[in-house]
């Protein structure tokens, strides 16, 4: 995510970072770098001069010229007015009303349907609310099944009347099946146009103005960024809508819609879209995203999304079998699993501080499991749970089951022994047991 950006900005600061002392003449230098990075990443010009100005007159304000770590105080600086920028709290979503209402805007292609999919399977599972799925787009049949195929995908049920050419009525019409059906949230997905066009726009005006949403939330391409924020204004004009939903992020984004959209429009991001599939779904966290594009990481998210996926029960059962030396390959397979429910290796991967930048050019793509899980499978159910009876011949077996070699099935007993001994030292709370046997 914002690779480039990230990149450039490290370069600009990495100057300040060097010098013991640095003059007024270097700050500017730097800060001149640091807006020229925005422009690259498409940050609107207004925007980007408005952002240099302001950590300027703040770094001469903290004296940042007689500090003893001036690199220091620029870096916390810049990522403060990042965060700033981008709306500095996290915004919530507001789930008051019987039922809430939400109604999506954007253009055709943004990623609305698909948000909208999102959005009803993340208040389902997290917030425990029973949604509801509105299909109001009248001129493309497609989309209308579109939304079906999301609504089953999620068990989520989907409102449509195929033949009601009425928008309006359609959403009247839902929210009257919801209050009568028990449903407390109702999403309501509309039509989009290719680009901005006056029908559009009264249709989703008229479409607001009936139903009174609690949340109107406008769907966005971050990849078109500054078009992003240009399109944003014109629904902004016209909807006075709630908030931002910034999708496509997993993509190779220059990040300037992030960035401009806030200062531009006054509304804030409220969740960002990271892929395809029905869970990439991100609250938008100003501070964290700050922390990313700095090279700094995100731990909190990491550590956030490694909470969701952590089993209790699961867990206890785990320890016991290490404390009985049972851990097996099955078990080792059923972590991969989790580990890769977490997101995508290259995602994941962005969050540790400083990996990000270190590993850029590696090319972490998400089969980096495969090898080790193809082996795996290739072993018999007593050889998961008795590495120990692996001889030479079940290696070769194994390796050409999984189309691997012996040395690389050689690699997976090494690791999973080395790996199964350190994890029933930290278990006899040898803590100490483990340094020795590092070495210390
Ligand atoms: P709509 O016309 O606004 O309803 O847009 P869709 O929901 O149909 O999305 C358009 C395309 O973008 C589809 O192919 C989606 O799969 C894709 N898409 C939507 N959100 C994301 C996202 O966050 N990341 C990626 N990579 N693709 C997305």
């Amino acid at each position: 995510m914002f690779d480039n950006l990230s990149d450039k900005l490290d370069k600009a600061l990495h100057v300040l970072k060097g010098h013991g002392s640095i003059t007024e003449v270097n700050v500017a230098e730097t800060l001149k770098e640091v807006r020229r990075a925005l422009l690259d990443a498409d940050v609107n010009f207004k925007t980007a001069k408005e952002f240099t100005n302001t950590v300027k007159e703040k770094a001469l304000g903290q004296n940042v010229l007689t500090t003893l770590q001036p690199g220091q105080l620029m870096v916390k600086l810049v990522k403060d007015e990042l965060t700033e920028l981008m709306g500095g709290e996290t915004a919530g979503i507001n789930l008051s009303g019987t039922p809430t209402v939400i109604l999506m805007s954007g253009l055709q292609g943004s990623g609305k349907t698909t948000f909208s999919g999102k959005l009803a399977n993340y208040l389902k599972t997290k917030k425990t609310k029973k949604p509801l799925l509105v299909a109001c787009d009248i001129y493309r049949p497609a989309a209308i099944n579109q939304l079906h195929v999301v609504g089953d995908q999620i068990g989520v049920e989907v409102y449509s009347e195929p033949e009601n050419k009425n928008p309006v009525q359609i959403a009247q019409n839902a929210i009257a099946h919801a209050k009568q059906n028990g449903f407390n949230v109702v999403i309501v997905d509309t039509a989009g146009r290719l680009a901005i066009d006056e029908a559009m726009m009264t249709e989703i005006s008229n479409v607001h103005k009936a139903i009174n949403p609690q949340e109107t939330i406008f769907v966005v391409d971050a990849m078109t960024g500054q078009d992003a924020v240009n399109t944003a204004k014109a629904f902004n004009e016209r909807l006075n809508f709630d908030g931002v939903v910034l999708t496509k992020l997993d993509g190779d984004t220059r990040g300037g819609a992030a960035i401009s959209i806030k200062s531009v429009v006054d509304k804030p991001i409220k969740f960002i879209g990271t892929g395809e599939k029905m869970d990439a779904i991100d609250v938008f966290h100003p501070a964290r995203m700050a922390d990313r594009i700095l090279g700094m990481g995100d731990v909190v998210s990491l550590v956030e999304r490694a909470q969701e996926q952590f089993d209790e029960e699961e867990a206890r059962k785990l320890q016991k079998k290490i404390a009985k030396n049972q851990f097996g390959f099955d078990d080792f397979l059923n972590q991969i699993q989790q580990v890769k429910k977490m997101g995508s290796m290259k995602d994941l991967v962005g969050m540790i501080p400083g990996a990000g930048k270190a590993l850029k050019d590696v090319d972490i793509d998400d089969d980096a499991f495969k090898g080790i899980e193809a082996i795996i499978h290739s072993m018999t159910p007593k050889e998961r749970t008795e590495p120990a009876i692996i001889n030479g011949s079940r290696k070769k077996r194994i390796a050409i089951g999984s189309g691997t070699s012996v040395q690389q099935v050689n690699q997976l007993l090494k690791q999973f022994d080395q790996m199964s001994k350190m994890m029933k030292m930290m278990q006899g709370g040898g803590g100490r047991k483990m340094m020795q046997a590092m070495g210390k």
